[in-house]
């Protein structure tokens, strides 16, 4: 049997047998409740074979966990092996189905920046065997309700309404890991946008977790860092031209001393990658001005990235407060040469890096700070 991943059956009102132990079937049972089946589910051969009537010819028979595991195996305990040797020669189609999630875990995961295409297929399965998800306005949390049965809870906080704060959240989700799911602790699930180590306060989540005893674990999400850059065209690096770039929260001003190491950075061609920085945009380009760097050097606003309504605005470090006046959050700030291969580098963009890779390379260290290299056309 194969495990039921990519399949997208309708069962709305057609008879699902479900064979498997009761702790690891909550989280098929509620999804084939979901998906409007009519379910018989036995938790042991001996119920099943004690039962007054079962379903003689069910559109579909699901094994969870272990039960699977070991009819698949084959094993000599494999009670259920003669219940589904009688459906098979019935050509009743069966599947195995993962066992739920551990009972008082809690599994951090980061969702990505926010479309279904960049989940992990960790994220998936993590959200699949949860009980309870408590997910951010930045997760891709319009999908959720497709991707698991488990009972959802919105902790998102919009910039400027903290509408749970983090202490709050970190107080539910061990709350729910050791209570919740009817009081017996719950397979909790965290899903942030994003990845959630990068300005998503998954540190002190865990930490939480840690302190309170419960088991946490990380599954790791792409980080709108680099994933929102890439959807406008813009690689942080490029061979050449920028061989480091640097993530910074926009959320709070720099500070004079954090402007003049980032312009030194950008000055030698790294980029640099501000996230939540639309409302301190202005006062982020005032001052890597200050701190000497290059007026022409170029800036992207990318909005909404892999989203609908993606837009991204192109200009440089001395126009950016008069161009980007019109720009909202969620945003992602680049600053740096490779912004000129946005678009995938329309406009010969890339022929241009070409000609100033060649140049930087061939003057290493110390040669002409890139922020001073003919700017040539914009792409
Ligand atoms: N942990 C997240 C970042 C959380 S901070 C991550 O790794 O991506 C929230 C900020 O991320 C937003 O203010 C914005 O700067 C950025 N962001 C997240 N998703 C975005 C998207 N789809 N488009 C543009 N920016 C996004």
């Amino acid at each position: 049997m194969q495990p039921n991943l990519s399949l997208s059956l309708s069962l709305e009102g057609l008879p699902v047998v479900v064979l498997g132990d009761a702790e690891e079937s909550r989280q098929a049972l509620a999804r084939y409740r979901r998906a409007g089946a009519r379910i018989a589910f036995y938790d042991s051969p001996e119920a099943y074979l004690g039962a007054v009537a079962v379903p003689s010819r069910p559109a579909l028979v699901a094994v969870v966990g272990s039960a699977a595991q070991r009819s698949a195996a084959g094993a000599p305990d494999a009670g259920w092996a003669p219940v589904l040797a009688h459906y098979r020669t019935l050509g009743v189609p069966q599947v195995q189905e993962p066992a739920a999630g551990p009972r008082g875990h809690v599994t951090l995961v980061g969702g990505g920046p926010g479309s279904r295409g960049l989940l992990t297929s960790d994220a998936l399965e993590a959200l699949r065997d949860a009980d309870v998800v408590l997910y951010d306005r930045l997760a891709p949390w319009q999908e959720l309700a497709g991707l698991t049965a488990a009972q959802l809870i919105d902790v998102g906080k919009l910039p400027g309404h903290h509408k749970v704060p983090q202490e709050e959240i970190n107080r539910l989700i061990v709350e729910h890991a050791q209570h919740g799911c009817g009081g017996r602790g719950a397979n909790v699930v965290r899903l942030k946008g994003g990845d959630p180590f990068v300005f998503g306060r998954g540190g002190e989540e865990a930490a939480a977790c840690a302190a309170a005893g419960v088991p946490v674990r990380v599954v790791s999400g792409i980080s709108s860092a680099v994933a929102v850059p890439a959807a406008a065209g813009i690689p942080v690096t490029h061979r050449g031209v920028s061989h480091s770039f640097t993530v910074v929260s926009g959320h709070a001003p720099l500070t004079s001393t954090e402007h003049e190491s980032l312009a030194g950075l950008a000055a030698e061609g790294g980029t640099v990658v501000v996230l939540m920085g639309i409302a301190t945009l202005p006062h982020l380009a005032a001052g890597l001005r200050r701190a000497g760097l290059d007026s022409g050097t170029p800036l992207a606003v990318v909005e909404r990235g892999h989203l609908a309504g993606q837009r991204t605005t192109v200009t440089e470090l001395g126009r950016a407060e008069a161009e980007t006046g019109g720009c909202a959050n969620p945003a992602v700030i680049v600053i740096g040469e490779v912004v000129r291969l946005a678009g995938f580098g329309a406009a010969g963009a890339a022929a241009e890096l070409e000609g100033l890779a060649e140049q930087l390379l061939a003057h290493p260290a110390g040669a002409e700070p890139v922020g001073a290299a003919p700017a040539g056309g914009r792409a």
